[in-house]
């Protein structure tokens, strides 16, 4: 498996100001949680409103993807500031 196959699962959708994390079924009704988020680049903290569906909630994966997501995550300034650089 490659890295960049995995690495889609985070993909970031803003909606209602709270991020879609992991999956949700359609019509299923979704759990949402906040959560401290530190920029993995700044290091500012962003107030994280997440959501995702009600079967994937408090999964291991949930688990690993949120702690995933965490390290990885980019405040919207190093996000654009990334993409210039390339
Ligand atoms: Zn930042």
């Amino acid at each position: 498996m490659s890295f960049q196959t995995h690495y889609c699962l985070y993909e970031i959708i803003l909606l209602d100001e709270f991020m879609i994390i992991g999956r949700i079924l359609e019509n299923e009704k979704r759990v949402k949680f906040n959560v401290d988020i530190h920029c993995s680049n700044c290091g500012i903290i962003v107030p994280g409103g997440l959501q995702t569906g009600e079967s994937y909630f408090e999964t291991d994966e949930f688990k690993i993807e949120l702690k995933e997501f965490k390290r990885n995550y980019l405040c919207g300034v190093c996000r654009d500031k990334r993409r210039v650089d390339k």
